[in-house]
């Protein structure tokens, strides 16, 4: 099971599309998020010890450190990197610390997801000023320093993203590369131009698929940029998918209280607890299914339901039919490309071992 452990709710950044606008919200949610924990508080607040007996019920548990930013506990990270019973952790962070934990540890990390949103310009509008140095001068040093992991530079999109231009440059940097589109957890639909941006991102999503497979044709290597990654894997072997984040049946999120939730961004959510680390079976714990207007849809074997969140407070309301265009338009463009890629398979000059990829390791998969 993969499991993300939210150590602390503090972060030194203020990004426009998370703590940024928090202050800044007017639409209310179309649905109730439901009985809401009062109890969450900021940093880890429950005993190590109940956390390592959790985790060792469960051979196969990955830890994945996720904040708030998770580094400005680094002292709480690397503690428990040296006592609890895990083999695999995985990190997500904005960058800034990374630079200062030990590399000892950071080699330790088989996955690294570093935020960044694209080139100089865009990266700084959103991150604040210096972050694009910062951060790419961090994933230089620590590759310096040794790391053999996979680092994955994690985009958030939003309406001033050229989707093409922002991953082409972003590949010059990194051969993992993922994106996930503002389009949630604020009710801030009224102040946007998401309707015009989306039939744009439509456009750029088929010029970039058309451009990896491209990339693939060209080198016969397929680069790991996860949203065409996993969805073509699954087309090309004739698989559905459930929630391609795996929040709630694969994935689920420890909080600073010890509370079980299936996803990082369902924090407090209290109706939707799966159980508590003092107590619940690491390997039994409850599915938190998705529910309609999903079931119903011809693509929800592609999509999978996109994000559990949203499923249950439909942050969207009539909006998501724009959403939802954005999943389709990715869905065409892949299957438009496919025979291409089906093509390099029959000749031998693509195996299909060429996909592999871990699941679950944070990347939503849909954007
Ligand atoms: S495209 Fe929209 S309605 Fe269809 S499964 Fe995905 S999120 Fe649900
Ligand atoms: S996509 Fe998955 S991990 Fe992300 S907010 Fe939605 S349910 Fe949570």
């Amino acid at each position: 099971m993969f499991f993300h452990l939210i150590v602390t709710d503090d972060c030194n950044l203020c990004c426009s599309y998370c703590r940024g606008k928090m202050f800044d919200e007017e639409d209310p949610a179309g649905h109730s998020p439901g009985t809401i924990d009062e109890t969450i508080c900021e940093n880890l607040a429950f005993p190590l010890t109940e956390l390592y007996a959790f985790l060792a019920r469960d051979q196969h548990a990955v830890l994945t450190f996720i904040g708030g930013e998770p580094l400005v506990r680094s002292d709480l990270v690397m503690e428990i990197m040296d006592d609890a019973p895990v083999k695999r952790f995985m990190l997500q962070t904005n960058g800034t610390l990374l630079a200062k934990l030990p590399k000892e540890y950071t080699n330790r990390f088989e996955t690294i997801l570093i935020s960044i949103d694209g080139d100089k310009a865009l990266t700084d509008r959103h991150r604040g000023e210096g972050i694009y140095d910062m951060v790419l001068s961090t994933a230089n040093l620590i590759r310096k320093n040794g790391y053999k992991g996979e680092l994955i530079a994690r985009m958030t999109i939003a309406e001033d993203t050229d989707i093409f231009s922002a991953v082409t440059h972003l590949a010059n940097h990194f051969t993992s590369i993922h994106w996930q589109m503002d389009a949630d957890f604020t009710g801030d639909f009224s102040h946007r131009r998401f309707a015009v941006w989306s039939e744009e991102y439509n456009a750029g999503i088929r010029r970039l698929v058309s451009e990896w497979v491209s990339r693939i044709e060209k080198t016969g290597v397929v680069p790991k940029w996860y949203p065409f990654l996993s969805t073509t894997e699954d087309l090309l072997l004739g698989r559905s998918s459930k929630l391609r984040c795996g929040s709630g049946y694969a994935n689920y999120s420890i909080m600073t209280n010890g509370w079980i939730a299936p996803c990082p961004i369902m924090v407090g959510m209290a109706d939707y607890y799966a159980g508590h680390v003092k107590d619940a079976d690491p390997i039994h714990l409850p599915e938190v299914p998705i529910g309609e207007p999903c079931l119903s849809c011809d693509i929800y074997g592609f999509c999978g339901g996109r994000c559990l969140y949203s499923n249950i407070v439909r942050p969207w309301r009539d909006e998501s039919r724009l959403v939802c265009g954005t999943v389709r338009a990715l869905h065409d463009a892949l299957v438009e490309n496919l025979p291409r890629i089906q093509k390099m398979l029959d000749d031998g000059t693509l195996s299909m071992e060429a996909f592999a990829h871990t699941r679950y390791n944070g990347c939503e998969i849909i954007p």
